[in-house]
């Protein structure tokens, strides 16, 4: 017998939630399979996606590596660029597209450059609106395009930035970083129309800036390129439903954390049950443990009250949660025995309610799950 914890992933689910994302921008949408897909895994869910997304987009080369080497040719952003000359060479042999965020990565370029060889790089420029963690100064903006643009290895120039509060659509940060954002593109039309003596007819040059958060909610972000990640995997970042659906866009569930009970008992009035005693029982009780903890990536921070499914009946989890097992609470689930089947995320009882019930967001939950955990696609 194996272990009945598995992680069911729903692969249709996050082609059909990527296909919402279309909808709602029109424009090209990369889908962001970093961190294992999510935790969904990286390299099935990046295949899977291949033929039918605009760009697949990434965090770190060594992802890129893995996504190249199961022969997917899609386009291929890394969204924290490359950190020197060898991983440029691995860069450019595997043809990604890379954000520059950082003089030295220019400077990477401009060495690379001069050894003339012949190659096509397409290029994120990232400026910093106000996230504060990577980018140039939006005064630097046309100064780094203009240089980008004078390499001949160098095809084209994405300008690129990335929203700090998207997931709450109403704060003015947002309309400050939009604001950046759109002045610096304009000193970088000028500039790039100085470069090409361009007429007045010139074409907008190619923006990025949405996230999942922005794809939902905030339609002026919507530009060329759009990065849809969370809302692949089932949740909405903006409209955080904790009751159970998974908000005003119903996005599709794309994994469902599964278990079983593997030991039902009874505790009488007073008895305590899992480490540090914390939680006791005010009457005479029914429990089971369940086959997953925080070994598995299931949130220890999650306490007696965070919601489980156990046989399709919405019930608590009780006590601290263990490295390899937790308790949950059987009083209003008397018909469940050894074997009945757990959710403790999925259709029935979104990931987003777990999320909050531990401190936590989506994200950390999903990038979270252990390699213990079965994937079954
Ligand atoms: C991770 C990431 C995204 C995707 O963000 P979601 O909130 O998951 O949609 C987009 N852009 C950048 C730069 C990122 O690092």
């Amino acid at each position: 017998m194996t272990r009945p914890l598995q992680a069911i992933v729903n692969l249709g689910s996050i082609l059909s939630n990527y296909q919402q994302a279309k909808t709602l921008v029109g424009g090209s949408v990369a889908a962001v399979v970093k961190a294992n897909g999510y935790g969904h895994g990286l390299t099935t869910v990046a295949t899977y996606l291949a033929p039918h997304v605009d760009a697949l987009a990434v965090a770190t080369l060594e992802e890129a590596v893995e996504i190249r080497a199961e022969n997917v040719s899609t386009r291929l952003l890394v969204l924290e660029g490359v950190f020197d000359a060898e991983a440029l060479d691995t860069a450019i042999q595997l043809n990604l597209d890379l954000v520059v965020h950082s003089e030295y990565q220019v400077e990477l370029l401009e060495r690379y450059h001069q050894s003339a060889v012949n190659t096509a790089l397409n290029i994120w420029l990232k400026i910093d609106t106000g996230m504060g963690r990577l980018g140039f100064h939006p005064d630097k903006a046309a100064e780094r395009y203009k240089q980008l643009h004078s390499l001949s290895i160098v095809e084209s120039v994405i300008l690129t930035s990335h929203f700090a509060c998207a997931d709450e659509p109403e704060r003015e940060e947002n309309v400050f970083q939009l604001a950046a954002f759109d002045a610096a593109v304009r000193s970088v039309q000028r500039a790039h129309d100085e470069l090409f003596e361009s007429r007045s007819e010139t074409t907008p040059l190619p923006q990025s800036i949405a996230n999942s958060a922005a794809i939902i909610a905030l339609p002026a972000a919507h530009r060329h390129w759009n990065r849809a990640g969370i809302m692949l995997y089932g949740s909405d970042p903006v409209n955080r439903a904790v009751d159970g659906s998974v908000g005003k866009q119903s996005l599709a569930c794309s994994m469902t954390l599964q278990s079983r009970l593997i030991a039902v008992r009874s505790a009488a009035k007073g008895e305590s049950i899992g480490y540090g005693a914390d939680f006791r029982f005010s009457e005479d009780g029914r429990y089971g443990i369940v086959a997953c903890g925080y070994g598995d990536g299931y949130p220890r921070h999650a306490g007696t009250g965070t919601p489980v499914m156990v046989d399709g009946v919405r019930t608590r989890l009780i006590g601290r949660v263990s490295m390899d097992m937790l308790a949950v609470d059987l009083s209003c689930v008397p018909q469940a025995v050894v074997g009945a089947e757990v959710e403790l995320w999925g259709p029935q009882l979104s990931v987003a309610e777990v999320a909050e019930c531990a401190g936590t967001i989506p994200y950390e939950l999903f990038t979270g799950l252990t390699q213990r955990v079965p994937r079954v696609y």
